[in-house]
């Protein structure tokens, strides 16, 4: 067995999310990922860290300074960085260092293709102003480590983005079956409780004791389950994590439009549509995109003939309602325009 620290790396986090595209942002898979790997090379033994744990934004200097003050006493500890591409292309991709081989790098990007994602390559990438240098800082920067950048696939392709919602636990524990083949540490696949959706409340179950056992705050736990109290009982079923269960449309900024407004079309409070779309600028611009629940909307495509009251009266709705929940000022509908109806 090899004694070296593994540091895992998500990318981004708070402001920055990264790549966005299909729904996902790239910050919560990169987390996902990440604290997933960090569980299970601690059951398997390896002694492992991670740089950020919740959804913080570390800025470079701090990112950089955070992996070299975890490295300072130990010698040669891996850094995955693990990331989400874009940008057109599909599968997978492992960026290594100039300073190392390409040994972890085809060993991980081969475990990934077990797990049934397209392996697309490894390779090293330089600095165009400087090519004896390596390209992302993470590499660049970090020089007692031996790092790796994983691309787990491409966020704005169909494909990809349908496999990193539905497989993405399954591609980290490919890395860390690798991690673990590298350092020569026994592998033992995963006892199944981390990558669980769902979990059943038994007798002596705490909010406390299953936010530690499945690494997810009490607030996060209590959140996606609407939880008001800290009182569970055995049977209840509890969401462990909802990133998957959430599908997002895109949503293009109109003239007039205002976050109160897109909220109430959307059944989100405000607040909320500020944290999924991370908006420190709450003026909103003209086509901006936002993210926003996908909704089972029905949409009625307004006829020759049709007034407000008429649609209203059909779908036992009001004048009113029909009004605010499809933004409209006045009264006037034209033929072909669409309106959303409950
Ligand atoms: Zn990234």
């Amino acid at each position: 067995m090899n004694n070296r620290l593994v540091i895992v790396d998500a990318g981004h986090g708070g402001i920055d999310s990264g790549a966005v595209g299909n729904g996902l942002l790239e910050k919560d898979l990169n987390l996902e990922a990440s604290k997933y790997m960090y569980n299970r090379l601690k059951e398997l033994g390896i002694p492992v860290v991670m740089t950020r744990e919740e959804d913080t934004y570390l800025p470079k200097e701090d990112r950089i300074r955070r992996v070299m003050s975890l490295s300072s006493n130990v010698t040669r500890p891996l850094l995955i960085a693990n990331h989400i591409n874009a940008g057109g292309g599909e599968g997978a991709e492992v960026v290594y260092s100039l300073r190392d081989n390409d040994t972890l790098a085809n060993l991980v990007l081969d475990k990934i293709g077990e797990k049934g994602q397209l392996k697309r390559k490894i390779y090293q990438r330089r600095l165009p102003e400087n090519p004896n240098k390596d390209y992302y800082y993470i590499l660049r920067e970090t020089g007692n480590t031996e790092p790796i950048l994983i691309e787990y696939g491409f966020i704005d392709n169909k494909n990809d983005a349908y496999k990193l919602k539905n497989n993405l636990i399954d591609y980290v524990e490919g890395v860390v079956e690798a991690i673990a083949e590298y350092l020569d540490y026994p592998y033992n696949p995963s006892n199944g409780n981390e990558a669980k959706e769902e979990y059943i409340v038994e007798k002596g179950d705490t909010l406390y004791s299953l936010s530690k056992r499945f690494n997810i705050s009490i607030d996060e736990l209590k959140r996606i389950n609407n939880l008001d109290s800290d009182i569970l009982s055995i049977g209840q079923v509890l969401k462990l994590s909802d990133y998957n269960n959430i599908e997002y449309d895109t949503y293009i900024v109109k003239k007039g439009d205002s976050l109160w407004a897109i909220s109430r079309k959307y059944n989100i409070s405000v607040k909320e549509l500020i944290e999924i779309n991370n908006l420190t600028d709450l003026t909103l611009q003209i086509n901006q995109q936002l993210l926003v629940p996908k909704t089972n909307k029905n949409i009625y495509i307004v006829e020759a003939g049709d007034t407000l009251w008429s649609i209203a009266r059909k779908n036992n709705m009001t004048v009113e309602e029909l009004k605010s929940l499809n933004n409209l000022n006045s009264n006037l509908i034209s033929v072909g325009q669409e309106i959303i109806i409950k």
